[in-house]
């Protein structure tokens, strides 16, 4: 009796356990394996792996971590930006992008180095949170205050159907930077024909009403961008995704700090 009362006893138990690893909390699982991996466990609700706190010195570096002479002006840290206020997820003046990415912009660095020049960056990683306040501002068709400097021609009401903000943005995906070249022995920024996120036509590459100096700027920072790994956004001058983005499909939502 004492012996069947043991395998009883025994098979609960092994039942119990089972039961148990398979309904153990999702966060507890992701917890374990973070800690295995040396990241801190987090605490409360785990998000996914993907999208949460990224392992700074794993899958995402400051930009001047690699590119330590790139000069940094990160226009949704300041107000100084189309929605005329720092923006949500900006916690630091810092850029950040994918490993892969941010070594691909260090051999950008090195090769405006040999041609005298320096890069500026204005973004880089953008956190979704920071696209949202985008959204939020472009549905506020009363607040008109940057009009003049960064989309003199175009309604507000048409921002989205135009491409000029959306719901989601490359830059979430944490291998797109946008930038220009500014010239070391002056410190003068290059002439682009347009400002950093001027919303017209005239932004365009090949744009029809730049000088042959302008083109010339842009065509520089397209071919040094291009050979370090970069593809060009038609629209933009300023903006570069690198071609092979380790994270293409994910949209990240960490802050930027
Ligand atoms: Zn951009």
């Amino acid at each position: 009796m004492k012996k069947n009362f043991t395998i009883r006893q025994a098979l609960c138990m092994y039942i119990l356990l089972l039961s148990w690893a398979i309904c153990i909390p999702q966060g507890v699982q992701a917890a374990s394996a973070g800690a295995a991996a040396g990241v801190p466990p987090l605490v409360g609700s785990i998000p996914p792996p993907a999208v949460g706190e990224p392992d700074m010195r794993g899958a995402f570096v400051h930009v001047t971590d690699l590119a330590p002479d790139a000069l940094l002006d990160i226009r949704y840290y300041s107000a100084y930006n189309f929605v005329g206020s720092r923006i949500d997820g900006y916690h630091a003046p810092t850029a950040i992008l994918s490993r892969p990415a941010a070594e691909a912009l260090a051999r950008a660095a090195s090769a405006a180095r040999d041609r005298g020049y320096v890069l500026r960056i204005f973004d880089a990683y953008r956190p979704q949170t920071a696209v949202d306040h985008f959204v939020r501002w472009a549905s506020d068709l009363s607040d008109q205050s940057t009009k003049e400097i960064f989309y003199p021609e175009v309604d507000k009401s048409r921002l989205f159907d135009l491409g000029y903000i959306a719901a989601k943005s490359g830059h979430s995906r944490g291998s797109t930077v946008d930038l220009t070249l500014v010239e070391r022995s002056s410190g003068r920024e290059l002439d682009m024909g347009s400002p950093f996120d001027f919303f017209g036509p005239i932004s365009h590459h090949g744009a029809a009403s730049l000088t042959p100096e302008q083109t010339a700027n842009r065509e520089l920072l397209k071919s040094i961008m291009e050979k370090a790994g970069f593809r060009p956004y038609p629209e933009e001058w300023w903006h570069y995704t690198l071609a092979e983005e380790p994270y293409p499909e994910t949209y990240f939502d960490f802050p930027v700090q």
